[in-house]
């Protein structure tokens, strides 16, 4: 007994889903922040935000570096290694050694001057300074402060005052 085919339903018109969601893309700015200044083509805040975590890294590192450097510098110093084979040092062990405190503490100075860049630079973001070129006023480009965040020139700034050094 073939029961009556109910007329095959045509596949219900699905909800009218033709209008692409794009219209309603997501409404990302948020407008209760209180926004600072608007910066002249400066970086806006999440890139600053994202250049300080940068800086804010490599301070670190620097931080532990130096804490480490410091501790080996005051062993040097104390000279236990020296008075342990005192009757067995000789000229060439001390001048070795000699050198190697003197390129511990170039060393050691170096980094010093990174950390008061990277300082200098955390300052600049919070005055909203940050990734201008200091001689010609430009925005430096984001690359270069990825590879160097503390940068104050320009490429072509700094070539310049790179020949006039
Ligand atoms: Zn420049």
């Amino acid at each position: 007994m073939a029961k009556k085919v109910i007329k095959k339903a045509k596949s219900k018109p699905a909800k009218k889903a033709s209008r692409p969601k794009t219209s309603v893309a997501k409404m990302k700015s948020a407008p209760a922040k209180p926004v600072k200044k608007k910066l002249v083509k400066g970086f806006n805040a999440k890139e600053l935000t994202y250049f300080k975590g940068i800086i804010t890294d490599k301070r670190r590192e620097i931080l532990e570096e130096l804490a480490i450097l410091k501790e080996s510098m005051m062993d040097v110093t104390t000279g236990e290694y020296a008075s342990e084979n005192s009757t067995y040092s000789t000229h060439m062990e001390q001048g070795t050694d000699a050198m190697e405190r003197e390129k511990t503490f170039l060393f050691a100075s170096r980094e010093g001057k990174f950390l008061n860049y990277l300082d200098d630079a955390l300052k600049r973001i919070d005055k909203g300074t940050y990734g201008f070129c200091i001689n010609c006023g430009k925005l430096i480009p984001k690359a270069r402060l990825e590879a160097v965040p503390h940068a104050q020139l320009c490429i072509e700034c700094k070539n310049l005052k790179k020949g006039s050094m």
